[in-house]
């Protein structure tokens, strides 16, 4: 198979999951053709750095490509960018384009990530999302013309958004309905470790409050964020970050589950020659023995690989130990596996610096083990997660 040069990968979404998949094929071997579609009219930059060094202004966004120019030539793929998918035909085995070509497949990957939740009212000038590079180009330059912003939601990427600003000098205040942000994520230790890291540096928080409106002036600019207890807060930037939803909408083939992603089994195939990777894909973990969609970069690149060793024929179950982190002002906050009882929660303080970790347990194994400025002493933790849960490694 990997030397048939008749066969043909179709790869949707050409961001560090498309991307990852068609190298992995090309280092297993394959030697048929690979077309990756893609929407962004440029291959997209890696995303991680959108919300730290490019939004700071410290990065140039071309240090942040996902592929340097020799790996994009080893990919050796024919690139269709600036085009979307707007359908898939699993029987007659093809995608059609929005300029209205169709394109036959053997196998098709499907890596469209996710798009970022929006609010009602929330198309006024000075509202902001972040997913892309324009996004962050945009709140970069509003940030540095009016350094007030209002960040609506304290998840990762609310909280990462929250702490350059604070770098640029920008009042920030938080918004979040939850009184317990990131708790179930990060554990009690680390999440309000991190609130008091906020506060620290200056950022305000209004916890358990929801979003009443926006109050916009005449030229149609937000100005003001009305709370549900009626409290408005002065709002000149305001960034919505309430977490993402999957780009399935183009998937109109009814073998297809699509209700949370892309519906997959263990080896991250929807349905026959159809395989799915990245933050769109949902798949039955055969040891953790449940269904996972993750939003983490480290899954992407893990998962497209997966999904390449399966295109060739290994067939290997994906079994990850979930991993991703999170930089905040000059903490790395770094968390393997999943944390499901946070009340197991045991906390290792490390001798030098501000560094910690934090072990979970589920029925009498390791679970989970974050890591605050102490990636060297989660080492240990992770193998050890590996072994106990029996996930072989990658
Ligand atoms: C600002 C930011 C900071 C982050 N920081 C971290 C971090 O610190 N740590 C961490 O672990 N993770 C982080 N992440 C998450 C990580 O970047 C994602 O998990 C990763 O980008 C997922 O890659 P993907 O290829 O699955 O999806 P995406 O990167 O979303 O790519 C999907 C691509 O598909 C395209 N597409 C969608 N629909 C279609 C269609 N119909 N036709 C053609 N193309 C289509 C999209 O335009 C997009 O380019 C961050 C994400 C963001 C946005």
């Amino acid at each position: 198979m990997a030397a048939d040069k008749r066969r043909r990968t179709v790869i949707v979404g050409a961001s560090a999951a498309g991307v990852a998949t068609a190298e992995a094929l090309r280092r297993l071997g394959y030697a048929g053709e690979i077309v990756i579609v893609g929407e962004e009219p440029e291959l997209p930059c890696d995303r991680p750095p959108l919300s730290k060094q490019i939004l700071q202004g410290a990065l140039e966004p071309a240090k942040a490509a996902l592929l340097s120019p020799q790996r994009y030539e080893r990919v050796a793929a024919t690139w269709r960018l600036g085009v979307s998918a707007v359908g898939l035909d699993t029987g007659r085995r093809e995608v059609a384009l929005d300029d209205d070509t169709v394109l036959g497949y053997d196998d098709v990957v499907i890596a469209t990530g996710v798009r970022p939740r929006s609010l009602p009212g929330g198309d006024l000038a000075g509202i902001h999302v972040l997913r892309t590079l324009d996004d962050a180009l945009a709140l970069h330059s509003a940030l540095t013309a009016q350094r007030r912003l209002v960040v609506i939601g304290a998840g990762f990427l609310g909280l990462e958004v929250a702490a350059t600003a604070r770098r640029l000098g920008a009042e920030v205040t938080v918004v979040d309905p939850d009184t317990e942000p990131l708790m179930s994520r990060l554990g009690r230790v680390a999440a309000t470790r991190l609130l008091e890291v906020h506060a620290a540096r200056g950022v305000e928080f209004r916890l358990g409050a929801g979003i009443g409106g926006f109050e916009g002036d005449a030229a149609g600019t937000v100005r003001r964020v009305v709370l549900s207890d009626g409290e408005s807060l002065d709002a000149p930037v305001v960034l919505v970050a309430i977490g993402c939803v999957p780009n399935v909408e183009w998937l109109n083939d009814p073998v297809l589950d699509v209700s949370n992603g892309v519906g997959c089994d263990e080896y991250c195939r929807a349905a026959q020659g159809v395989w799915a990777a990245g933050d769109v894909a949902r798949w039955r973990h055969p040891v953790l023995n449940r269904s996972l969609r993750i939003e983490h970069r480290i899954n992407a690149s893990e998962q497209a690989n997966a999904v390449a060793a399966n295109i060739m024929g290994r067939g290997i179950p994906y079994a990850p130990i979930p991993f991703f982190w999170t930089d905040q002002y000059e903490n790395k906050v770094q968390v393997a596996g999943i944390i499901n009882d946070a009340a197991s929660e045991k906390v290792l303080e490390l001798d030098q610096g501000n560094g910690f970790v934090c072990t979970y347990h589920s029925e009498g194994r390791l679970a989970a083990v974050l890591a605050w400025n102490a990636a060297k002493a989660m080492m240990p933790y992770r193998q050890q997660l590996r072994a106990e849960n029996q996930v072989p490694s990658t």
